[in-house]
């Protein structure tokens, strides 16, 4: 429940031994990744060559109704997405899978994460006399590929080469007339994992729920740098791009963007948000009587914070499931309104008593500050906000949301003027120098904290914006 924050994208391939209805099971796998992004979704089949894909905004159940599965019809390889835009406006031709015709053949590419270098990579590709048709940062990748291809030996070939000349962050899914091929950046931004069906599929996702959305037991996750190619043959490895650079997962996947039943890079996120809660007891321990968690990334938290410290663990919101992307508040001075639409606290929980509310992260602080203030019209006696994750104070290049620096809270206030913000008798952050015990790691290594302590793995575009590759008709030089 973080406000101005917005999840990114998720990927999954299958490569079946047989003719199914790889379209059904797409279907299911981006249900499972819908909370990674819920702006729009595609699936693209491939049937012995022939491409059938359908992509459109919107959540996968809208997007997808049973005639327009049914009308992908079966085939043995499909990939699919579902995709929060960070680069890019909403449009529908920037949603995925990007269904592209080369002088080799066709592709269909997923694509999680953010080139960092797409601004250089694109214009180069202008120059040259390439013409974009979407304002997405995967059309560049796209494009390289297919550049490389000419002269590559083969897809996975052109994709090794591409990965030579993309910085940043990308888990890819693709698909080639008879190939599935999935990627991940050498630094390992985004997750990746690999499963397989009992009837021999192997599938690949963003993260492991949605194998387990398939029925496909987890194989592993992929390596940073690692591209796997399956074929009729089975499955090949390349890992020429393994260890050129250091791993960098992006640790705010475990705090928030993740389901808490997936695990990443071996670590269950579950776990890991209650050693978050943990960390955050022993840090910055509270007097009080019952602790709640914000639905849904703050819950797990809370119970961590709630076995470490001893005070109860109890529901203290009730979430309304119902309210899609889509809801439109009808009236005037609806925001106020719409935070006790989506969440409203139980009075009989919170009433007379001291409460230690955990949240995942605060973003500008008017969520937050509603939140508190709900609890206090619901009669909590103390507040006590204790966020698991340090305060934002950085953009995130790699494929996250995060708002700009001048309307992040943290960058203007310090902990106490926050807390006042927000309405709190207390607020506590998790300590930067803890990250590291949520994946078991020592401080700094093996992932991404960027957006907390400036530290990038790598060098910063210099043109950030989301919309960067949109021009206004008055900007654009007359042709
Ligand atoms: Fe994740 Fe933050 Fe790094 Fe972005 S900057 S990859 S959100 S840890």
């Amino acid at each position: 429940m973080t406000g101005n924050l917005h999840e990114e994208c998720g990927v999954f391939g299958i490569f079946a031994p047989e003719t199914q209805d790889v379209a059904a099971l797409a279907y299911y796998a981006l249900y499972a990744l819908q909370h990674r992004g819920q702006e729009g979704c595609g699936i693209a089949v491939n049937d012995d060559g022939l491409f059938h894909s359908y992509k459109d905004v919107g959540l996968v159940s809208d997007v997808f109704t049973p005639e327009r599965l049914a009308a992908l019809g079966p085939g043995s390889i499909a990939v699919g997405h579902t995709r929060y835009g960070t680069t890019g406006s909403s449009a529908r031709d920037n949603c995925q899978p990007m269904v592209v015709n080369h002088v080799k053949g066709r592709m269909a590419l997923s694509h999680n994460g953010n080139i960092t270098n797409a601004s250089e990579l694109r214009r180069a590709l202008e120059l040259e006399g390439s013409i974009f048709h979407t304002t997405s940062d995967t059309e560049v990748i796209s494009y390289v590929i297919t550049k490389e291809r000419l002269t590559a030996p083969s897809i996975e070939a052109a994709v090794s080469r591409a990965m030579d000349r993309l910085d940043g962050a990308y888990s890819l899914a693709l698909m080639s007339p008879s190939k599935l091929i999935i990627a991940r950046d050498p630094h390992g931004f985004r997750p990746l994992c690999v499963g397989r069906r009992p009837d021999g599929a192997y599938v690949a996702a963003s993260e492991s729920c949605a194998l387990e959305a398939v029925q496909a037991a987890f194989l592993r996750d992929v390596e940073p740098g690692e591209i796997l190619v399956f074929t009729r043959d089975g499955v090949r490895a390349l890992r020429e791009h393994c260890g050129t650079a250091p791993r960098r997962s992006c640790i705010f996947e475990h705090i928030y963007f993740a389901r808490p039943d997936s695990v990443i890079d071996g670590v269950n996120v579950h776990e890991a948000r209650l050693r978050a809660g943990a960390c955050l007891a022993e840090r910055h321990p509270a007097d009080a009587d019952v602790v709640i968690g914000v639905p849904d990334s703050g819950l797990d938290a809370a119970l961590g914070f709630s076995k470490a410290s001893g005070i109860p663990y109890e529901v203290g919101f009730i979430k309304n499931k119902y309210i899609g992307r889509t809801f439109i508040s009808p009236g005037q001075s609806t925001r106020e309104n719409l935070v006790k639409i989506k969440l409203n606290p139980i009075s009989a929980v919170v009433r007379g008593r001291r409460v230690v509310m955990i949240d995942d992260s605060i973003v500008r602080g008017t969520t937050c500050a509603r939140i508190v203030g709900l609890l206090r019209e619901a009669g909590a006696r103390e507040v006590h906000v204790r966020i698991s994750a340090p305060p934002f104070r950085n953009p995130c290049y790699y494929g996250v949301d995060i708002d700009s620096r001048e309307n992040l809270v943290a960058c203007r206030y310090g902990v106490e003027e926050i807390a006042r913000l927000l309405g709190a008798d207390s607020l506590g952050y998790l300590p930067a120098e803890d990250l590291c015990r949520l994946i078991g790691t020592r401080r700094g290594e093996g992932y991404c904290s960027a957006c907390f302590d400036g530290d990038y793995p790598t060098a910063v575009p210099r043109e950030g914006e989301k919309n960067r590759f949109e021009y206004k008709i008055s900007e654009a030089k007359k042709a």
